[in-house]
């Protein structure tokens, strides 16, 4: 990351803002929307401690307070992943294949290759820049099944103090040998990553079974008594994503009453279980996840780009049985670590199934749902006092043709839903994490430079 100037412990932001005060899900969503147009945020020590019309709030500011003002953006909260590969980012964009020989093909050597601590360090350092680049501020993101893997993670995104989690994957059999851990060994190697990771600063660990394909019930059963030796410990796996996949593990584990069984039965089910995908999952495995407060990380440009269905988002969330859902990217099989073509993508696989995504509801995913997701949402994912100061600023102006449509729009509203369908990292113009401004789109190099876009002034 360009050495970009810290920013003083009490500062404040001034723009226009967009958060939630409700789950448009579950309520009107242009209630839901908090819009606020000429907003002040004020930022002490990496948390928002004042959030409101500038108007009102600008004589209560402490003296001295410099204030940057964001002109013709929109302050969000930092977008939140809730599934994603860091080790794919080589092979994203790779040809021709559905998700078991996907995996065989191209997955699997590129992971081979972070055996090597050095590549994993440099692949990490990449993206985590890509992340903030597209103004994502928090992810659950799987490692490889080398130890080194997760500390390369750790070690950037802690440098970073970005909120993150991560965890080695475990995988002790359908997989090459160089891939292979034991049931013992992959024990032994996360325990020995949460004692050093977990909870270190801003860093959350997840225990992290690939999938049920690639782990014995025995390495199955020692990920869930993992789980309990440490609170608040999450787990992230793979769930009904395509079904030549769900078939395989039918007979894989032919005593169990479903796929998300197989995991309930290690005791992998409940409360910051994270479980990519559930395209094809039925109305009693959307109960027992409601049922249990696990998640669902819908991933719109992945399943869209392996063929694997349609994920039935508006069933998940059922207002009489509401599945936590988060959005993710899954890059590598996702096809871009932007949310906001993961919600444009979303928009089209809600249409494909005869509903309609709502941009509030859209960002609400993007952000406070994701973070309601991975039961984060009293420290990110919103914009109020309390939160980490983690935002990004959107640039709705971004390309000529986003600039001539969005002239046309006389809601917010209307202005979110050209942010997602024509959006993506370009609309992002800055990344602040913990208050630290860690990304700025027109001087991304320039250590100590500010934007030409943004003015300083002070109380
Ligand atoms: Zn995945």
């Amino acid at each position: 990351m360009p050495s970009l100037p810290p920013a003083p412990a009490r500062h404040a932001l001034r723009g226009r803002a967009i958060t939630f005060g409700a789950n448009p899900f579950l309520d009107d969503p242009a209630r839901a929307l908090v819009h606020e147009p000429d907003a002040l945020i004020l930022i002490e020590d990496g948390h928002i401690t004042r959030f409101g019309a500038f108007d009102a709030l600008h004589d209560t500011l402490p003296p001295d307070t410099p204030v940057t003002t964001w002109h013709d953006g929109i302050i969000s909260a930092g977008f939140v992943d809730t599934h994603v590969h860091y080790p794919q980012l080589p092979m994203i964009a790779a040809y021709g294949e559905q998700l078991l020989e996907w995996l065989e093909r191209y997955t699997f050597p590129t992971e081979a290759r972070f055996a090597d601590a050095d590549y994993a360090a440099g692949v990490a350092r990449r993206f985590l820049r890509e992340l903030l680049r597209a103004g994502t501020t928090s992810a659950a993101v799987y490692c490889t099944v080398h130890p080194q893997s997760v500390d390369a993670f750790f070690t950037e995104s802690a440098r970073l103090n970005t909120r993150m989690i991560a965890g080695k994957v475990l995988m002790d059999r359908n997989a090459p040998a160089n891939l292979r851990d034991t049931p013992q060994g992959g024990y032994d190697a996360s325990l020995a990553l949460i004692e050093r990771w977990h909870q270190h600063g801003r860093q959350l660990y997840a225990v992290t079974p690939r999938f049920a394909a690639t782990s014995t019930e025995e390495q199955l059963d020692l990920a869930g008594s993992l789980l309990r030796q440490r609170e608040g410990l999450f787990m992230q796996t793979h769930l009904s994503e395509n079904l030549a996949e769900v078939e395989w593990i039918s007979h894989l584990f032919p005593r169990r009453t479903s796929y998300l069984d197989v995991y309930a039965h290690a005791g992998l089910v409940g409360p910051r279980s994270v479980l990519g995908h559930g395209v094809h999952v039925d109305e009693d495995t959307f109960h027992t996840c409601h049922a249990a407060g696990c998640a669902l990380a819908h991933c719109p440009t992945s399943n869209l780009f392996l063929g694997s269905g349609a994920f039935r988002l508006f069933d998940a969330l059922d207002p009489r049985r509401p599945v936590r859902v988060g959005l993710g990217t899954d890059v590598g099989a996702g096809t871009s670590l932007s949310q906001l073509q993961t919600l444009n993508e979303a928009y089209k696989v809600a249409q494909s199934t005869g509903r309609r995504l709502h941009p509030a509801q859209a960002f609400w995913l993007a952000t406070a749902g994701g973070a309601h997701a991975l039961y984060l949402d009293d420290r990110i994912g919103t914009i109020a006092p309390g939160m980490e100061a983690d935002l990004c600023v959107l640039d709705p102006h971004a390309t000529p043709l986003m600039a001539q449509r969005a002239e046309q729009c006389e809601t917010i509203e209307d202005l979110l839903f050209v942010l997602m369908m024509l959006g993506d990292d370009r609309s992002v113009r800055a990344t602040y994490v913990a208050g630290q401004l860690v990304h700025d789109r027109d001087a991304p190099e320039a250590a100590g430079a500010r934007g030409a876009g943004h003015i300083t002034s002070f109380t």
